[in-house]
């Protein structure tokens, strides 16, 4: 699982919603602080699972789509990391499926 790519969604879905880290915060019960957002939308933490799944609702996903591995593999020298949105392998430049 990489926490990353799962910080990029919340912050998408954050963004897509138009709020603010503190407005996102509200959403949840409690509420969140705004620096835990800004760890989970960096990848320094992960929210507990009773907030992924408010999330996860909020963006009209599962908890199991928010938290799947969308990394991209080569298919070429086998290298795993590939970032959703890169077009093109960053170690041997294959161009990669999107
Ligand atoms: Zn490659």
């Amino acid at each position: 699982m990489n926490q990353q790519v799962i910080g990029l969604r919340i912050k998408q879905i954050r963004i897509s919603l138009g709020k603010t880290l503190k407005e996102f915060g509200m959403e949840f019960s409690p509420s969140a602080d705004k620096s835990n957002i800004s760890k989970w939308e960096s990848g320094k933490s992960l929210p507990s699972p009773s907030r992924l799944k408010r999330i996860a609702e909020m963006g009209n996903m599962q908890v199991a789509d928010l938290l799947s591995n969308s990394l991209k593999k080569c298919p070429r020298c086998k290298y795993e990391g590939i970032e959703p949105d890169y077009k093109f392998c960053p170690i041997c430049g294959l161009k990669v499926e999107v």
